[in-house]
């Protein structure tokens, strides 16, 4: 287990140390969101390439020495991270880049990348000795939670849009999280919880602002990384949302430089649905923060207005070199279709939305032939099947009888 050197704000800059704040820089507010940052060059005497060589532990826990989690007891069984990574040629030749790596995320325990969090957020909760862990969420984050917190015998309380996708509330039930549902958006719910997290005093996994989160999601890059043979693709392409998940890509590839693993950072292309794109509109009119929008997008993973990560997303982009662009609803939806086609991975709406944005990015003949990409599917499919429905034709409804099917399909 790593310990942390200090937590270090991403706007001012200030250090703190690990139990001198819980959650954001005290400077800066809700905005200021932390990094956490270790000892690398102590770190690199023992963790090295050739010892990932030789673990047996195909989950996201083989980078302990880089997570920060103190008491490996805390660690809960389910087997999070590791996931494939798929080169897909057919993607490749079709838009016209050297590879396309297909990250499916989608196959965590609760189905998707949020799992990664959820791990994290669980063992620092029994770290710090508490019994009731909360959060909000626009759904995955939540279900992801509730399933960790199960099997690691907290308690949970959920809020979530009363919009939020059915199978995720079920998910929720299941694992026996006390759900509240808020008549409101996801920035509703975000402010509903943060007001009962403090009156109750219960430990928070919202992502946006708990810094160890991200911690666990960069295992999605440190995974990339390691299943290239530590040749970073050139460009890596996820879906945006509230901007942890690009966050704990950027991380991830800022550890393992510092580890003296890869040389350089890949470009990281963040890409948002069209109608909840707040941070794509600072990021193209160079704006120093985000100004937050209602969000209407079908994509519910990322409909998000009020971003909390937003200065780590930005930093992610910009100092990678990287990009953002935004794509619609019906883009979603056919990305959905295409990709589960040619590759058989099935992504949820925001699941597909890094893919939809690589594919408007190819054809705008952005993406060089030489380059390697890697595109993150970040939730299943399964997710959210009123969706999927939407993206496709009815099947053929017939009576059990030869004839009258062979009057129905032509072959
Ligand atoms: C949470 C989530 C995202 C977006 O992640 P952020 O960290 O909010 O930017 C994308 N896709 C899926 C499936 C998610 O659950
Ligand atoms: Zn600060």
């Amino acid at each position: 287990m790593a310990r942390v050197l200090m937590l270090k704000c991403v706007l001012c800059g200030r250090t703190y140390r690990e139990r001198e704040v819980d959650y954001t820089c005290p400077h800066c507010g809700m905005d200021g969101t932390l990094d956490v940052l270790y000892d690398y060059d102590e770190i690199k005497k023992h963790f090295t390439r050739e010892c990932l060589e030789k673990s047996r532990d195909f989950t996201q826990w083989r980078y302990r020495d880089i997570l920060p989690v103190n008491d490996e007891t805390n660690i809960q069984p389910l087997e999070v991270g590791f996931t494939p990574l798929y080169d897909s040629g057919v993607l490749a030749r079709e838009y016209g880049a050297k590879k396309v790596y297909i990250k499916d995320d989608g196959r965590n325990p609760t189905a998707s990348l949020k799992d990664r969090a959820s791990a994290v957020g669980v063992a620092r909760a029994l770290d710090y000795g508490k019994n009731t862990i909360a959060c909000s969420s626009t759904g995955n984050a939540a279900s992801s939670m509730a399933g960790f917190a199960a099997v690691a015998g907290l308690k949970s309380f959920i809020f979530v849009p009363e919009s939020a996708p059915e199978a995720k509330v079920a998910q929720l039930l299941i694992y026996g999280a006390t759900v509240v549902l808020v008549k409101g958006n996801y920035e509703d719910a975000f402010n509903l919880s943060t007001a009962a997290i403090y009156k109750f005093g219960w430990y928070n996994r919202n992502c946006g602002i708990n810094p160890y989160l991200v911690e666990g999601k960069k295992t999605c890059g440190l995974e990339i990384a390691e299943q290239l043979g530590w040749e970073a693709p050139d460009r890596i392409f996820i879906a945006v949302g509230d901007g942890c998940c690009i966050s704990g890509l950027y991380k991830a590839f800022y550890d393992l430089k510092a580890l003296g693993f890869i040389d350089r950072m890949p470009k990281l292309v963040g890409v948002q649905a069209a109608g909840s794109s707040p941070i794509y509109h600072a990021f193209k009119y160079h704006l120093p923060k985000v100004e937050f929008v209602k969000p209407d997008t079908l994509a519910d993973s990322i409909a998000v207005g009020a971003p909390r990560n937003w200065a780590k997303a930005l930093r992610a982009v910009r100092q990678t070199a990287g990009d953002m662009v935004t794509v619609t609803d019906e883009e979603i939806l056919e990305a959905m279709k295409e990709l589960a086609r040619k590759t058989g991975v099935f992504g949820e709406p925001a699941g597909v939305t890094g893919f939809a944005g690589f594919k408007k990015m190819a054809k705008e003949r952005y993406i060089g032939m030489d380059e390697r990409i890697a595109i993150v599917v970040t939730g299943n499919g399964l997710k959210d099947i009123a969706s999927a429905r939407k993206a496709v034709a009815k099947p053929i409804l017939v009576e059990p009888d030869i004839n009258e099917l062979l009057k129905r399909i032509c072959c």
